[in-house]
């Protein structure tokens, strides 16, 4: 097991749990975009992590952003994100989000509705303003992955469904402080298999050919966003500690039919910051049952709620034991039964203060934290 990257001598003056970062990963990460997106265009996902120095990191390596709150907006921008980079999606735009999205003049909103539409043309018009909208269809195409982050079949709330389309597009001409910019897709996450990008790539296709022959006016887009999904390796963060993103963008170069002059977006999160994120945690208690052994850590589902929301893996190393391995429940202090890190995993042998590293929690880790049971919110760390 290789786990000597972690500076554990620091480690073991802090109070646990908290998020340690690797920032030299996270910049070695950034390196391999940029030299496999070729002419595309990536937004970092803040949800994903939006801890300000990663934030500042991806912003400085002249990404843009793609954001799903007035919030996420805010940070965006104050950490360095230039505002013609950001795009804003959700399928609750509320109206003080979309004004700042205005006057801050944002890149493009990608449009979830018919109703949004309406508003958005409305809030511009008050304000003066010009907004650029893609909208966000649902492909209808399956991720197959974990139910809760699949977003682009039918029955998801997410997008607008292809079958509203030619309605979508009398509405559009009926607005005039918006306009349609591009088409913007995002399908789910932790996507492994590049057959589903392959299958999305040529959905896009037949879906700008049917646009092509709807709307004789405009059928030329500028921006076809793909979205995001690309997944990350949790069981070998050691061994695959960067996700595939040639593979990725290969897909999509051979499979997306892309016209002149436009520009391919994509949106990529937990791909980015995924595997330079662990959170750090302390062996509390061993307890034996009958049947089990639990090892009680300190950090619970309120500092990484992945494995209680999503029946989430990472995979969990103790950076202190180099004695055989046993085979634990590990769990969190927390009063809720969902409170679990993994059931019946093997690690060394764990006794109390042992520290333990629980990998890849670098997305959709500290952003979920909450203060659930009076708690701290978890800290962060970094490697310089
Ligand atoms: C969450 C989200 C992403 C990022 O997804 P990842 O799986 O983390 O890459 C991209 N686009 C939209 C609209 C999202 O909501």
């Amino acid at each position: 097991m290789m786990t000597g990257d972690f500076p554990l001598d620091v480690f073991q003056t802090l109070r646990t749990p908290f998020y340690y970062y690797d920032l030299q990963l996270l910049n070695q990460t950034l390196q391999e975009i940029h030299a496999t997106k070729g002419d595309f265009e990536v937004h970092y996902a803040l949800k994903a992590n939006s801890n300000l120095r990663i934030l500042e990191t991806i912003a400085k390596s002249g990404f843009g952003a793609d954001c799903v709150s007035g919030g996420e907006i805010q940070i965006a921008l104050k950490t360095g994100f230039a505002p013609e980079k950001i795009v804003y999606a959700g399928v609750g735009k509320t109206d003080w989000e979309i004004e700042l999205a205005l006057n801050e003049n944002i890149f493009c909103f990608n449009v979830e509705s018919i109703p949004e539409l309406h508003v958005i043309d409305e809030l511009a018009g008050k304000l003066r303003k010009h907004a650029r909208v893609c909208l966000r269809l649902n492909p209808n195409v399956d991720a197959q992955t974990h139910h809760y982050i699949t977003t682009g079949l039918n029955e998801n709330k997410f997008g607008i469904n292809l079958s509203e389309l030619h309605h979508v597009l009398n509405v559009l001409k009926t607005l005039s402080n918006v306009e349609l910019i591009g088409l913007h897709f995002h399908i789910g996450s932790q996507i492994l298999d590049m057959n589903v990008f392959e299958n999305l790539a040529k959905r896009i296709n037949e879906i700008q050919n049917s646009f092509s022959m709807l709307n004789e006016v405009n059928s030329q887009f500028s921006i076809l966003n793909c979205g995001g999904g690309l997944g990350i390796n949790y069981e070998h963060p050691n061994h695959i500690p960067i996700a595939d993103f040639k593979m990725y963008f290969e897909t999509f170069r051979k499979h997306l039919e892309i016209r002149k002059n436009q520009k391919v977006h994509f949106e990529l999160g937990r791909s980015v910051v995924g595997p330079c994120g662990s959170l750090i945690t302390r062996v509390l208690y061993v307890k034996k049952g009958s049947q089990k052994q639990f090892a009680i850590v300190d950090a619970g589902m309120s500092d990484l709620l992945r494995p209680a929301l999503y029946s989430a893996n990472h995979r969990i190393e103790n950076l202190t034991s180099h004695e055989p391995e046993e085979i634990y429940d590990v769990v969190g202090p927390i009063c809720e039964s969902a409170d679990v890190f993994s059931t019946e995993y093997q690690m060394n042998q764990a006794q109390r203060n042992d520290m333990i590293a629980l990998r890849s929690a670098g997305a959709y880790g500290e952003v979920m934290a909450s203060t659930y049971n009076q708690r701290e919110l978890p800290k962060a760390i970094f490697s310089h």
